[in-house]
Order: C-alpha cells, then structure tokens, then sequence
C-alpha cells in the first residue's frame, strides 16, 4: 500500500514530526482496515519458465479481466522437444506484446495495477529471465510491488481462483511436464511434499512415448487421442514402484518398456497407447493410495494441476478416488491446468493479501523446492 510522500514535510519541529508520524501509522491502520472489508487489488503476472509466454490480469476477487497467451510448439516441433535457447527467444519477442494486450483487454494501465508478479522459477532459465526481468523493470518504472513467484505456487493455488470454497489445507497432485509431485498445501508458501518421481515426469513419459510411436508433439494430448482406439490391454507394461513401500513415483521404467514394444513390431500403435495410459494412472493411483492411507484424516480436498490434468483418463480416476476417501475434487478448467499467466497474477494476489514482496534484485531460480525441507530423494528434483 502506498504512504503519502511528503507527509513527513521537511524542517517540522521534532515535536510535529512526532505527531506526523502518529497521523501516517492511524492512515496506514485504517487505509488497512478497510482494505480488509472492501478494497480489491489489481495484479499483472507474467509467465515465461517453460514454452507459452503470457500475461495476464486478475484481482483479488477472483476476476480475470484478461489472459494473453503466446504458445511456442511451432518453435520446437521440428526438434521434438523444447529447445532452451529458441524458448527464451521466443519470450523475448513476445513478451511486451502480451503485457500490452493484457493490460489492454482488461481496461487498466500499469498504474492502476497494484503490484507486478513474475514466476522467477523454476524452469528453463533464460526463459524465466525473459519473464522476471520484464516484471522488475515495470516495478521500478512505475514504483509497485514486485512479487516473485514460484510457477509451482502458481499451479498449486490455481484451484483457489475458481473455488472461492477451496480452504487451506487440501492435498494436491501436482502433474505437468516437468514435474510429478503429491503435495500437501498448508497455506500460501506453506507446502509438505509428500511424495516426487524419482526419474522422469508423468507428462515427460507422455512426451517421450509419444515420440517413440510417431504420434507427434506435444505428446500428451496425442497419445490420450491414439489411446482412444486402442486396447488397453494389448500390451503388458510394468507399474514401476507399484506396491512400494515409499510414497514416491517412477516412470522412465514405463518409458523403456514403451520402447521395447515398439520396436517389436508385435502390437499396434493404438494399443501401446492404450496400455501406456493406464499403466500411468495405475500407478497414480497406487501411489496415491500410498499416502492417503497412511493419513490420520485426509483433508477435505484432491486437487489436481499441471499439463497431465488435462488427461480424461487420469482425472476419471482421481474422481473415483476422491469419493473413495470422501474427499472433494476440484480440477481447474483445462486452460488453467496448463502453463498460464493467471495463475501467477493470483499466486501474486494471494501472496500480496499476505503481505509478502520481493526485492528487485531476486534472483531468477532454475530450480525452486515447494518444500525446502523435504528429504532429498535419489534421482529426483530434477527442477524442484
Ligand atoms: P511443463 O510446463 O512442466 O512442461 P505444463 O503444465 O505446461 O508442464 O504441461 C505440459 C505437459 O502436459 C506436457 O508434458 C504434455 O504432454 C502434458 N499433457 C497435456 N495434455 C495432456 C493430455 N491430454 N494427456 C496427457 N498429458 C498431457
Ligand atoms: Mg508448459
């Protein structure tokens, strides 16, 4: 919130500057109090740690008055995955644009915004440059907040935009191509990571199958499509970590087997496909299984975010699991669950109610843990 400048007026008496403090510390209280009842705050996010470039605008009453995306698979199809160097190029070109639009389409300039946030990793790092550097310069042009945010806050908190219902502590599968992760969300930056793969990711696996079968990039949405026409029991696939005693995830094993069947020649595209999807959600559920069991109480909600949360087959399953454990299930609409600025302006609106900021001179991260303390599991973390 802003101070009046030039409350404390130069060459008052000690006496007057006193009292001039006083008169600041009762505004700020009430300017405060009736923050609290009425005043909504207006934040800009930008997001550039992966392969969409965005900007978006969003207030603290869960109104998204804009959302401008760049995605870049043009970019990096030719390659079959995201290339670094072209990624954070891409961002460099598109990211003013974007905030331009965004802040266009939601009828507001950057004076009206009450403070800037950026996802400042982890992810792909001069991408997340691109995004940070952009925000801090806004920041300093027109004297707001910056606020820092983790792109996987950004993803855990985005159920909380549309469900105003949605209360602290819930438990969210975190699922995207980067990252597989069960996390318990105790409150904003107050996460428990229950358990993380400790080799690939499940949207990696996607990616990577995917390629395998000639199904094209990105993977994911492909190989749900050619899974469609496909037996799911054609092919036997392994569940790697299936009935371990540890609450962490695998699939590079998943992956290999996908190989071996390809090249076999033995079974049809479909099929592999097929069989590939529910070997992934087999061992979603296991695992997730793993830890809700070993819960006192589970809280009241399964969450789930991440590119993978688009995926009919694994959702239907976190349903069913859900009313198992009488839990409620809140999936973020599929715009949402994929890499998206709104998320970041909200993560930003949530930290900025909390009252956190960040310097201008906070570092863009390649790698940032949720849960700083959790234990570090062999092969994993290879971004959190
Ligand atoms: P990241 O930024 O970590 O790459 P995103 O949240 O942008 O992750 O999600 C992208 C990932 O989600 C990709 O790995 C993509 O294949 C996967 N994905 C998207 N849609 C589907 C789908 N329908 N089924 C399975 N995976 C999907
Ligand atoms: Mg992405």
């Amino acid at each position: 919130m802003p101070i009046r400048s030039g409350f404390l007026a130069e060459g008052k008496p000690a006496a007057d500057r006193g009292e001039a403090l006083l008169a600041v510390i009762a505004l700020v209280h009430s300017e405060r109090a009736a923050y609290g009842k009425a005043s909504m705050t207006v934040i800009l996010g930008l997001e550039s740690s992966c392969d969409e470039t965005a900007a978006a605008v969003v207030t603290s009453q869960r109104e998204i008055l804009s959302h401008a995306l760049a995605g870049q698979e043009d970019h990096h199809r030719a390659f079959g995955g995201v290339v670094p160097e072209i990624a954070a190029r891409a961002h460099a070109e598109m990211m003013t644009p974007l905030v331009r639009t965004a802040l266009r389409d939601a009828g507001k300039t950057l004076n009206d915004v009450d403070a800037v946030a950026a996802t400042a990793g982890p992810g792909l790092i001069g991408g997340v440059m691109v995004g940070l550097v952009t925000a801090k310069a806004m920041a300093m042009a027109a004297d707001k907040p910056l606020i820092a945010v983790n792109h996987l806050e950004g993803h855990a908190l985005s159920a909380r935009l549309i469900d105003a219902d949605l209360e602290f502590p819930y438990l969210l599968l975190l699922v995207s191509g980067g990252h597989c992760q069960l996390l318990r969300v105790n409150n904003v930056g107050d996460y428990t990571r229950l358990g993380t793969t400790i080799d690939d990711a499940v949207g990696e696996a996607f990616d990577k199958s995917a390629k395998i079968l000639g199904l094209g990039f990105p993977g994911g949405p492909a190989l749900e499509q050619s899974a469609r026409s496909g037996d799911a029991d054609a092919v036997p696939l392994p569940r790697p970590l299936k009935g371990a005693d540890e609450p962490h995830f695998s699939f590079a094993g998943l992956k290999s087997a996908v190989v071996r069947a390809a090249q076999s020649g033995s079974f049809r595209v479909p099929d592999i496909a097929a069989s590939f999807q529910l070997a992934v959600t087999d061992c979603l559920e296991d695992r997730l299984r793993y830890s809700l069991d070993r819960m006192d109480a589970p809280p009241a909600a399964l969450v789930v975010a991440g590119g993978v949360a688009a995926n009919q087959a694994v959702r239907n399953m976190l349903q069913r699991l859900a009313g198992e454990y009488e839990m409620r299930f809140v999936a973020p609409p599929l715009w949402l669950c994929t890499d998206n600025a709104a998320m970041i302006a909200w993560a930003g609106a949530e930290r900025f109610a909390a009252g956190l900021s960040d310097p201008l001179d906070f570092p863009a991260r390649p790698r940032w843990p949720l849960d700083p303390g959790a234990e570090i599991v062999r092969g994993a973390g290879v971004k959190a």
